[in-house]
């Protein structure tokens, strides 16, 4: 049987099951197996595997992995009727998950406009997880990978480069996806590497010197309650070289 991941297979389900893909979810499915097989052979084999927004499956039924969380009732039917049982199917918006379980590693290609706020969710508790392959707007990939206009830079920026390596895996054609979105993608990596340094009152921190753009990071700092001492000053010097 063909894979789910061309276009065929998934007019095919759309029809068996009469879907129709809903903008309010965001749902662009991937047909194009090929970016399927670059984004699986970054999936380490031995690690748990937790997927965001699995649509109709097309990463599902390749990664395989332990839980995937979508938000459409109808989708989660076809998932459960279509993959052979391996995965857990969780009907569930994943803004709502507070609990990642195991997972280590977090594959994702969801709406472009929950994105950050999924990006921001993971790095404030990251738990286990110590990787994140996620598909995203191009423009806004160019953002983490650093080469966005300064402005648009903010706190999860700082995160981000604070915490992981940060990498581009490939760029996906909007061409790629069915129905066909108004902008192309990159798919990025995100490697965790001083998680273990992951301080709560840091994140606070970074979040607090971003409040006001037009301030100065102390002014900032002062205003959400810092006293700048010797205490905070190597935390500053840390968010100024990341910004
Ligand atoms: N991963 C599939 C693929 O590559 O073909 C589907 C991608 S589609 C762009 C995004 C998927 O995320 C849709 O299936 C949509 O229903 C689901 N989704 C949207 N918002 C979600 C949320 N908050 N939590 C979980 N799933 C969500």
């Amino acid at each position: 049987m063909a894979r789910i991941s061309t276009y065929n297979r998934t007019r095919e389900l759309m029809d068996k099951y009469g879907l129709t893909a809903h903008k309010k979810y965001g749902q662009n499915f991937l047909v194009d197996s090929n970016i399927v097989d670059i984004i699986a052979s970054r999936v380490p084999e031995d690690k748990t595997v937790l997927e965001i927004g699995p649509g109709l499956g097309a990463l599902t039924e390749v990664i395989k992995p332990e839980t995937a969380y979508e938000i459409d009732p109808e989708l989660v039917k076809v998932l459960n009727e279509e993959l052979d049982g391996y995965t857990t199917v969780i009907n569930k918006d994943f803004l709502e998950v507070s609990d990642f379980g195991d997972a280590e590693v977090i594959v994702s290609n969801v709406p472009y406009y929950i994105t950050t706020e999924i990006l921001e969710k993971i790095f404030h508790d990251p738990q286990k997880v110590r990787k994140i392959i996620v598909m995203v707007q191009k423009e806004v990939a160019e953002k983490f990978l650093g080469k966005g206009d300064s402005k648009d830079r903010g706190p999860l920026n700082v995160l981000m480069e604070y915490y992981c390596d940060i990498e581009k895996v490939c760029t996906v054609s909007r061409n790629c996806f069915y129905p066909k979105p108004n902008v192309d993608s990159e798919v990025i990596e995100f490697n965790f590497k001083n998680v273990e340094e992951l301080e709560p009152e840091f994140v606070k921190m970074v979040e607090s010197g971003f409040k006001q753009r037009r301030k100065l990071l102390t002014t900032n700092l002062k205003n959400e309650g810092y006293e700048i001492d010797a205490e905070v000053a190597p935390y500053i010097v840390l968010i100024l070289v990341t910004l």
